[in-house]
């Protein structure tokens, strides 16, 4: 069974903003953005991965 399209992960800010795709470069970019935009800091690639969970599957 091919997971992988399947594949939710999802960050969750400290703040309560929450963000989830089966694209992890999207929510790196996603999380970056809000990090900067809402909180004034960098936050590197590594740690958002750092934060993934796994996420919600909705069918
Ligand atoms: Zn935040």
């Amino acid at each position: 069974m091919p997971s992988n399209m399947m594949d939710m992960k999802m960050v969750q800010c400290d703040c309560g903003f929450m963000m989830q795709s089966h694209n992890e470069n999207e929510i790196v970019k996603m999380t970056q953005m809000h990090v900067k935009d809402t909180h004034q800091q960098d936050m590197s690639a590594r740690e958002v991965k750092g934060m993934m969970k796994p996420g919600m599957m909705m069918k």
